[in-house]
């Protein structure tokens, strides 16, 4: 072997062993200087050669450098931290494909725990006879409870001989982007209950204007995304109770709890808003939220088996087996699954309960420390979940808005998005803080110094901040 990386010079013995060593001289190239990372490679197609492993890995590594940094991303809801034990398990079980339930009979066992685990913890009073599934999140899992809704409606109403034309679905125009898509996709007509500036969550006011025959559901959300407040369950169930008097209609609740269904049990276990509620027939969370696995599981979790058509479920001939699935995907990772059971044991209600009372004293106490920036008013003080939104006081400087800050704070690694409230307030722009476990006390100090020195810079500002248009940093 020569320890060489210019064969053309050294090699004195012919032209077959130096084609050999322009292969040796490639891996002996430094990282940074190999073809491919010393040229451009194609972006939009296939390149026609091969690269070395370390010098792909080095290409995707480097980009992914010029994401945010994901632990000071407040803007989102999905967890960003796990120990190393729940590192080790995922890097252990990632190559389980979920559906594969023959052959993973016990991730599939560990999947049924964990939807129980979640049925109880909602006081489902029927646990053995109530019915679940994991999800990709809680997108999926809204769509599985929408479509249980409609299937419902439409078995009903045939046997009362009426048209299935026309199903709707009640909800606040606060609603988290999918059930939009559900509305769209599985062709249900959103009833939109605007949100106001004494109504910010559906709240059972005026109710009776949006129900009537056609009305599949209502969707009570636990954990708004703009501000993190919850819809009063028991007040909405008692609106529904009225118009059932009144009109005969009997119109059934799903929870959509993609961050709240893992935080109230936990810090708010007397607030009734899970089956508890007579009406409520199906509760949705999100796995990776709060019950703080890595992006990619939901969960949802049905009442009773008379709460989930039978025809939603598919019983295929699986390699063998019978196996009854209830999922739009098929494929899909097994091993966020495994995290969600291994949380569970791992924490226990002491864990869960110790874990986000944390998040929620440190949003506290954030808020608090906004609420005494010169400038901004708070919309929400993250008593709920740990989220909280601030709003520019009135009659503060035109010089700058809260897009202004945001982008401040970007420049000191913190993602802390602005956006305009929902449709009806569309006007009023707001800011967020999503805490999550692995936002420290010590970490939040670091942010509040940081916010007070940004707004204090920009409450300076003699001119208006010039910028390129707003609006443009908001993930749900
Ligand atoms: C995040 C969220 C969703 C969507 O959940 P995913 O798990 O991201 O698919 C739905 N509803 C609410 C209220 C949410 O906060």
């Amino acid at each position: 072997m020569h320890m060489t990386t210019d064969p053309g010079v050294h090699n004195q013995s012919g032209g077959a062993r130096a084609t050999t060593n322009i292969g040796d001289a490639m891996t002996l190239r430094t990282v940074f200087t190999r073809d491919g990372e010393a040229t451009d490679l194609p972006k939009f197609a296939l390149g026609d050669s091969m690269l070395l492993p370390e010098t792909a890995y080095q290409i995707v590594h480097d980009e992914a450098m010029l994401d945010g940094n994901a632990r000071l991303n407040l803007a989102t809801f999905v967890s960003t931290w796990m120990d190393d034990e729940a590192q080790k398990l995922y890097a252990e079980t990632v190559d389980k494909n979920m559906i594969d339930k023959d052959e993973y009979p016990q991730t599939a066992a560990i999947e049924d725990r964990c939807w129980r685990i979640l049925a109880d913890l909602w006081h489902n009073p029927d646990v053995d006879n109530a019915i679940g599934t994991s999800t990709i999140g809680s997108s999926e899992a809204c769509m599985l409870g929408g479509l249980a809704l409609k299937r419902h409606w439409q078995t009903r109403r045939r046997a009362e001989g009426k048209s299935t034309e026309n199903p709707n679905i009640v909800l606040s125009t606060a609603v988290q982007v999918c059930w939009e898509k559900f509305c769209n996709y599985f062709e249900v007509e959103p009833k939109w209950v605007p949100i106001s500036p004494d109504h910010l969550v559906l709240d059972g006011h005026e109710l009776e204007k949006y129900v009537d025959e056609n009305t599949i559901g209502v969707v009570a959300i636990m954990g708004q995304t703009y501000t993190g407040m919850y819809e009063p369950v028991t007040a909405i169930a008692a609106k529904l109770d009225e118009i059932q008097a009144d009109t005969g209609l009997d119109v059934k609740i799903h929870i959509d709890g993609a961050s709240g269904a893992m935080i109230a049990p936990f810090c708010q276990p007397d607030l009734e808003w899970d089956f508890r509620v007579d009406r409520v027939v199906s509760i949705n969370t999100s796995g990776h939220k709060y019950g703080l696995v890595y992006p990619g599981v939901g969960w949802i979790v049905w009442r009773n088996t008379d709460a989930l058509p039978e025809s939603m479920v598919f019983h295929c001939s699986y390699l063998g087996g019978d196996m009854p699935t209830l999922a739009l995907n098929f494929s899909r990772p097994g091993a966020q699954v495994l995290l969600q059971y291994y949380m569970f044991l791992r924490l226990g209600r002491d864990g869960f309960t110790q874990v986000q009372q944390g998040s929620l004293d440190v949003a506290q106490w954030l808020s608090g420390q906004i609420s005494q920036i010169d400038g901004l008013e708070l919309v929400s003080k993250g008593d709920t979940i740990p989220v909280f939104a601030w709003k520019l006081k009135a009659g503060h400087s035109e010089n700058w808005n809260l897009y202004d800050l945001s982008d401040r704070l970007r420049m000191k690694g913190w993602l802390v998005p602005a956006y305009p409230m929902a449709d009806d307030l569309a006007d009023l722009t707001v800011q967020r803080i999503v805490v999550r476990a692995g936002l420290s006390h010590d970490l939040a100090r670091a942010l509040i110094a940081d916010i007070r020195a940004e707004v204090d810079f920009l409450n300076r500002l003699e001119s208006p901040m010039p910028r390129e248009g707003d609006g443009s940093h908001f993930h749900h």
